[in-house]
């Protein structure tokens, strides 16, 4: 992998890339050169011309142009938000068959380009087509990433920090399993500073109250289908969600985010990729960080795990 240049290579200049990409420039210093790659190269050219010419007003300096697959071959990242979006009352899993076929015109001449980075897939269903990109790339699994359930996690710390009336940053909470309807929240490892959050609503002297918990793990599996039935699809959070693991990514920062990555054996678990907190840093996965769960929340992870296993068989690679 580079070290003196960052590189990134972005698949997909819709909303979701397009947002990434925006985000990516107003951040500042993340990476030097941005290439954007799309089935509609018209698109591909606009867009790096408009980014291009906000860069006088950006943080820092950037290389943004257009390209091809085979300049993917000296990029650090190859980052995927190719596909088709989740139409209004469509479930994730019914976009899989579309965007698995995308996905084949794209893993194979990023490899063929000599590709050796690491891939960051965002593209619905995200863990899936993360297992696909996996599968068609024959890249080492710490290197293969989905954004898993790092912008639901995002949701949930920013409504609990209201809840609990404290800065998102002191709440420790992970959304886990599929980024999708079985995703959940392992409250037994919720934590507000270093106290537990069972341990807070257990206090008589506080009126917070369990019930109110259960409503805001419901408000983060659903705010895709709020969103997406006001305004079509979802866009800012995810872009600014990929930009995060990317600055994890070359910063080397070892941060802990909740993507989709390989489970090895963790979780009593295998070959499935599914929304799990890893600590992050330039070679991609480092480590899975295996969460002390409760029996009800093992019971729910394995059937969130059963729903990206037999989806995934199901098709046809
Ligand atoms: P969009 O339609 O705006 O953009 C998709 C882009 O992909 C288009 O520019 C299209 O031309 C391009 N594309 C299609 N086929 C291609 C191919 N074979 N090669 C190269 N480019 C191709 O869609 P969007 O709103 O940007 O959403 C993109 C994906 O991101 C969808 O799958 C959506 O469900 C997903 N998404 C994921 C999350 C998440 O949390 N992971 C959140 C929101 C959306």
């Amino acid at each position: 992998m580079n070290t003196d240049k960052r590189k990134v290579v972005l698949i997909g200049t819709g909303m979701v890339g397009m947002s990434f990409a925006y985000a990516l420039v107003n951040q500042g210093g993340i990476c030097n050169e941005l290439v954007l790659i799309d089935v509609n190269k018209e698109r591909a050219n606009g867009e790096a011309m408009d980014l291009n010419h906000g860069l006088a007003f950006a943080k820092s300096n950037m290389r943004i142009y257009a390209g091809d697959y085979k300049d993917c071959k000296d990029a650090d990242i190859v980052v995927i938000a190719a596909g088709v979006a989740q139409r209004e009352g469509e479930t994730r899993l019914d976009l899989l068959q579309r965007n698995t076929e995308v996905f084949r015109s794209i893993i194979s001449p990023v490899v063929k380009s000599g590709f050796d980075g690491i891939f960051l897939v965002a593209t619905n269903p995200v863990d899936i087509m993360t297992r696909v990109t996996y599968e068609l790339s024959r890249f080492g699994a710490s290197r293969v990433i989905g954004t898993g359930t790092s912008l639901d996690t995002a949701r949930l710390r920013y409504l609990l920090g209201d809840y609990f009336t404290v800065d998102p940053k002191n709440i420790h909470a992970y959304v886990i399993g599929e980024h999708g309807d079985s995703e959940f929240v392992p409250f037994s490892q919720v934590m507000l500073a270093t106290k537990s959050v069972t341990e807070i609503l257990a206090d008589e002297k506080n009126d917070y109250k369990i019930e109110d918990m259960q409503s805001i793990e419901e408000q983060v599996r659903t705010s895709a289908y709020k969103i997406i039935k006001a305004k079509r699809a979802t866009y800012y959070g995810i872009g600014m969600a990929i930009t995060r693991i990317i600055k994890a990514i070359l910063g080397d920062e070892n941060s802990v985010l909740t993507v989709s990555a390989k489970l090895c054996g963790e979780y009593d678990s295998k070959n499935v990729f599914i929304g799990v907190p890893c600590i992050i840093g330039r070679n991609g996965v480092k480590e899975i960080v295996e969460l002390s769960l409760t029996d009800e929340e093992k019971e729910k992870f394995q059937q969130s795990k059963t729903i990206l296993d037999d989806s995934f068989n199901g098709l046809n690679l």
